[in-house]
């Protein structure tokens, strides 16, 4: 069945070298997968000027977020794997019951094998890196399809990334949906996919096929609830920040607004100055506010602006694909910018008479990949916290909490499975298998369970297998 699909598969042959690598071995040493980190980390030094204008050309990024995002995110997960490598490859001893005493069990992080890793456009080389580096760490094979929208950024990465990996295991696939169509028909040991949720269900349906394991690291609408208790200029630079950091093309940026007509109102002379502090008084011609990446995203971006009122912003133009830092006020959860992620510079507000109301309209729709809250009431904060449901949280700020490689980053329900990050990421890519090595001797400690059974043996059996609820021992 494999051949039908198979035969002809124009990836079919690179799967293959890449399998016959993993199986000879040689992703296992620690030496091996630390020069092959070091690699990558000389692709980022040596590349940076490439990857900053790469980024620019794709979508406007300001070198100071590419800078950030691309590339010192990037290094700081590497520094953080190549420091712990050497302990995360151990093998964990655990408990073991009496009968076991003089043998050895342990939980070794095995690699899976050749992994896919697909990514997206909006920060087109840290959402291939930092999976990768997960996937080299734990001594994988693994194949890179970069985004074909960022086609700059896809270029590059192409025609250099091959220039500093080991070819036989590491290799970059590029093309649209056609050719990752085929690329997923082969069988993968493991998926590591960023995207939307509709193609994390087409990513996830084809990976059934093989009964390969995934990750999805899905998108959709993440809601930031502002108290009325809260430090209002504070609130309106943190917001601003998230919303329109890379043109608003972040998958954990701040979809909208949840507050009270009184909070709409105080916000939005905040939000106009902060969004002025930030991009001056036209933020077309600052340095430091991007663009969108392609023609119909900007399409779909401006097609939202019907919505309640645009109280900021607003101007939009084709020809250089820019959107205006936008808010928009009064917004009805019926109108076109809430039925979608909105993945662009435009904020509404959506106005809630309380707490409880922001809870239950959250807890009425699909469970976001992060969710913010902001109050001076860290009660209230930890309420929203408390009675909701998110990939992430971060109170009284936006996006800062990826930024911690000690904090697992992942969606829930619609915003994806699994999670990655620091070691999360080298344990995502590493199956964890269970092993008992026992005593060739010592076999009178094994009669118990052999046949013929008796009473006595069961007795003798329950004393050395039994675990006890902690608290019901009658001896103490
Ligand atoms: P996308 O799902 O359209 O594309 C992602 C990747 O899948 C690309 O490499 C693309 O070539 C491939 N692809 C697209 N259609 C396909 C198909 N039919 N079959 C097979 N492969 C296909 O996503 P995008 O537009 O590149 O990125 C935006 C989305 O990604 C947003 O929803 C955003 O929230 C999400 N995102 C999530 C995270 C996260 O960490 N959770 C990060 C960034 C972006």
């Amino acid at each position: 069945m494999v051949c039908s699909t198979l035969c002809g598969n124009p990836y079919a042959g690179l799967v293959s070298h890449l399998r016959a690598s993993w199986l000879s071995g040689k992703t296992r040493p620690l030496e091996y997968r630390v020069a092959q980190l070091e690699a990558l980390g000389r692709f980022l030094d040596d590349k940076k000027q490439e990857i900053l204008e790469a980024t620019e050309l794709d979508m406007g990024k300001p070198s100071f977020e590419a800078f950030f995002s691309e590339i010192l995110l990037c290094k700081n997960e590497l520094n953080v794997t190549l420091n712990n490598l050497c302990q995360w490859m151990k093998d964990e001893y655990v408990d073991k019951n009496l009968v076991m005493q003089l043998d050895s069990a342990f939980i070794r992080k095995d690699p899976y094998g050749v992994v896919l890793i697909i990514a997206p456009w909006n920060y087109p080389i840290h959402l291939f890196l930092v999976p990768l580096i997960g996937a080299i760490a734990a001594g994988n094979c693994a194949i890179i399809k970069p985004s074909e929208i960022s086609k700059n950024t896809e270029r590059l990465v192409a025609e250099t990334l091959g220039c500093y990996l080991d070819d036989d295991c590491f290799a970059v696939v590029t093309g649209g949906v056609p050719e990752t169509t085929r690329l997923l028909e082969n069988k993968f040991d493991y998926i590591f996919f960023t995207g939307s949720p509709p193609v994390g269900r087409i990513v996830m349906t084809a990976a059934a096929k093989h009964l390969t394991p995934v990750t999805l690291e899905l998108g959709g609408k993440n809601p930031c609830y502002v108290s009325d208790t809260c430090d209002v200029t504070n609130v309106a630079r943190r917001v601003a920040w998230g919303r329109f950091f890379n043109a608003g093309q972040t998958c954990i940026a701040p979809d909208y607004l949840l507050c009270t007509i009184e909070m709409q109102e105080k916000l939005m002379p905040a939000l106009r100055e902060a969004i002025t502090e930030f991009f001056g008084p036209n933020p077309r011609e600052s340095p430091d506010f991007g663009r969108i990446v392609s023609d119909k995203q900007f399409r779909r971006l401006r097609a939202l602006l019907c919505s309640g009122r645009v109280a900021l912003g607003g101007q939009t133009d084709e020809a250089e694909r820019y959107i205006a830092p936008t808010v928009l006020a009064d917004v009805q959860p019926s109108d076109p910018a809430m039925q979608e992620e909105i993945f662009g510079p435009i904020l509404p507000i959506v106005v809630i008479a309380n707490m409880d109301e922001a809870i239950d309209f959250i807890n009425a729709r699909p469970r976001p990949l992060a969710l913010y809250a902001f109050s001076c009431d860290s009660k209230i904060v930890n309420q929203v916290l408390e009675r909701t449901s998110s990939g992430g949280f971060c109170g009284n700020d936006t996006l800062m909490h990826l930024t911690l490689t000690s904090l697992p980053f992942g969606g829930i329900g619609n915003s994806g499975l699994g999670k990655y990050h620091g070691k999360f990421t080298f344990d995502t890519f590493s199956h964890h298998r269970g092993c008992l090595h026992r005593n060739m001797g010592l076999e009178t400690l094994n009669t118990p369970r052999y046949p013929p059974y008796t009473q006595q043996k069961l007795g003798i059996l329950t004393t050395t297998f039994e675990v006890k609820r902690r608290g019901t021992c009658t001896l103490l």
